[in-house]
C-alpha cells in the first residue's frame, strides 16, 4: 500500500507562503520527501490530510511516550482547561506535580517549572554560575541542548576541535549567533575519561561553573556512557566544586522513570526535563538540590509569563502517575527490543543497509556509509525516510526512533513488511 502525500504537499506550499519555511519549527523541514500535514494523532499512529494512516515512529519528536492522545492525559486536562488556562499565580497544579516528579526522581529535591527544555537549560546554568561564581562551561561535541545562543554551538562533526588538547573552542551552529558568547563554552568528546580529567582538573584556571551532558548523546548517535566516564565526571566535579547538569530533556522519563540516575547510577547536582514528562503539552522543569534552586529567593532571576501553566501540569501529574504503573516500563523495554531485533535484522541483512543502535525506547540508525546526527537526511536514511511514508511509516530525519507503549508488535511487523518491499525494490 502506498500513500499519495498530495494533500500534505500542498498544505506545505500554502504554508511557506505564511510561515518561514513552512514549517513551525525549521529542524522539521528536512522531514522527506517533505512534512507530513496531520490532522489526527492517536496511540502509535497519525492520520493525514486526506484521511491515510501511518505508523508513527517521530512522537513528536520524543514527548509521546504513553503514544499520542493518552485517555488519561487528556482526561486530565479537560478537568482543568474549563476551570482556568493561566492564572499568574500559585495553583494547586504547581505542588501537585512538582511532588509527583520529585517522588520519580533519585536526586529530587527541590523544583523549578519552566515551558521548553531550552529554557530550562538555560536556568540551569544560571543557577550553577551563581552557586559557583564561575562562567564557563563544558559541553560535549555535538551534544544539542536547544537552540540558544549560549549552547547551540560545536554541533558538527567539522566543528568538533575536541580532538587536539589544546583547541577545546566552540563553534557556532547557526548564523546570526552572537559570537561573543562562544568563549563560555569548552568542547570535550563524550566517553573520553582522560580529556575530562584534565579539563576538569583545571576547573578554576578555567573558570569552569557546570558541566552540561545528555547522558546518551540522545541528538548525537545515542551513545551509552561508559560507567568510568560518568562515576569521573561526578568526582571530578565534587573534587573542583563544579556543578553536574544531565540535559534529560529526551532520555528523562524515557529510558527510566528516575531518568538517568535511575538508569546509571550516577546522579548529578541538576537534571533539566521535558518532553516525555508532559504527555505532549509544553512544560519543562530544573530538578535537583535545594541549595542550588534555592537561589531563586536570593537574587537569581527565574521567570517566564507561561511557566507552570495549570493544564500542561495536570498533563505532567496524569503522565506522572502513569509512568507509575507497574511492568509500564519491562513493556516498553520490550516492545522497543522487538522493533530493534526486527527492524535492525532487516537493515543488517541489506547490502549497505545501516544498523540501529537502542537505548531504552530511543534508538538511532546507523548508516553503512552517509550522514547521520541532527540534520542527517542525507546518504541511505534520506532514501529510507521518503520510502517509508510513502508506504505509511512516518520516520525523523535524523534517524532517530522514538518507541512508545502504545506501540504494539503488529504494528511493528506492518513496519518490518514495508522496509523488506522498499529494501527489495526503492523508489
Ligand atoms: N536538550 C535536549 C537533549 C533536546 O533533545 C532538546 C530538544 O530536542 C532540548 C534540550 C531543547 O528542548 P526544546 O525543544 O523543548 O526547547
Amino acid at each position: 500500500m502506498t500513500v499519495a502525500l498530495d494533500s500534505s504537499r500542498a498544505a506545505y506550499e500554502r504554508a511557506r507562503l505564511s510561515i518561514g519555511g513552512g514549517v513551525g519549527s525549521g529542524l522539521r523541514a528536512a522531514m522527506q520527501p517533505h512534512p507530513l500535514f496531520v490532522r489526527a494523532a492517536r496511540g502509535a499512529h497519525v492520520w493525514d490530510l486526506d484521511g491515510d494512516r501511518y505508523v508513527d515512529y517521530v512522537m513528536a519528536w520524543g514527548p509521546m511516550v504513553l503514544g499520542h492522545s493518552d485517555p488519561r492525559i487528556i482526561e486530565a486536562v479537560a478537568e482543568v482547561l474549563p476551570r482556568m488556562q493561566v492564572v499568574g499565580t500559585g495553583h494547586e497544579m504547581e505542588h501537585r506535580a512538582a511532588e509527583a516528579v520529585l517522588a520519580a526522581v533519585p536526586h529530587g529535591e527541590r523544583l523549578l517549572w519552566s515551558n521548553t527544555g531550552t529554557e530550562a537549560v538555560q536556568v540551569a546554568l544560571r543557577l550553577a554560575r551563581a552557586g559557583t561564581g564561575r562562567r564557563r562551561v563544558l559541553k560535549f561535541a555535538k551534544s544539542y541542548h536547544g537552540w540558544h545562543d549560549t549552547v547551540y554551538a560545536a554541533m558538527d562533526e567539522a566543528s568538533d576541535s575536541a580532538g587536539s588538547a589544546v583547541d577545546e573552542r566552540a563553534m557556532s551552529a547557526s548564523r546570526g549567533q552572537s559570537p561573543s558568547v562562544l568563549d563560555d563554552l569548552v568542547v570535550a568528546r563524550f566517553n573520553d575519561v582522560a580529556q575530562v580529567e584534565r579539563i576538569l582538573g583545571e576547573a578554576v584556571e578555567r573558570d569552569l561553573a557546570a558541566v552540561l551532558v545528555d547522558p546518551i548523546m540522545s541528538n548525537a548517535g545515542v551513545e551509552v556512557p561508559s560507567p568510568e566516564f560518568l562515576a569521573t565526571l561526578r568526582s571530578m566535579c565534587d573534587r573542583h566544586g563544579v556543578v553536574l547538569i544531565f540535559d534529560e530533556v529526551i532520555a528523562g522519563f524515557r529510558i527510566a522513570r528516575g531518568g538517568a540516575a535511575e538508569r546509571f547510577g550516577v546522579r548529578p547536582d541538576l537534571s533539566v526535563f521535558g518532553k516525555a514528562m508532559a504527555g505532549g503539552f509544553t512544560q519543562s522543569a530544573v530538578v535537583g538540590r535545594a541549595d542550588l534552586i534555592d537561589q531563586v529567593t536570593s537574587g537569581v532571576t527565574h521567570a517566564g509569563t507561561f511557566n507552570a501553566n495549570p493544564i500542561a501540569l495536570a498533563a505532567v501529574e496524569a503522565t506522572m502517575g502513569a509512568l507509575a504503573e507497574p511492568g509500564l516500563y519491562a513493556a516498553l523495554e520490550a516492545i522497543s527490543a522487538t522493533f530493534h531485533d526486527r527492524i535492525g535484522g532487516i537493515l543488517d541483512a541489506a547490502p549497505d543497509g545501516g544498523s540501529l543502535r537502542r537505548i531504552g525506547s530511543l534508538l538511532q540508525y546507523v548508516p553503512g556509509s552517509g550522514a547521520t546526527g541532527l540534520h542527517g537526511t542525507g546518504g541511505r536514511w534520506g532514501e529510507i525516510l521518503a520510502g517509508m511514508l510513502r508506504r505509511g511509516h512516518q520516520f525523523m530525519p535524523s534517524g532517530k526512533v522514538f518507541l512508545s507503549t502504545a506501540h504494539t508488535s503488529s504494528d511493528i511487523e506492518s513496519t518490518a513488511l514495508a522496509l523488506e518491499q522498499l529494501l527489495g525494490a526503492p523508489n
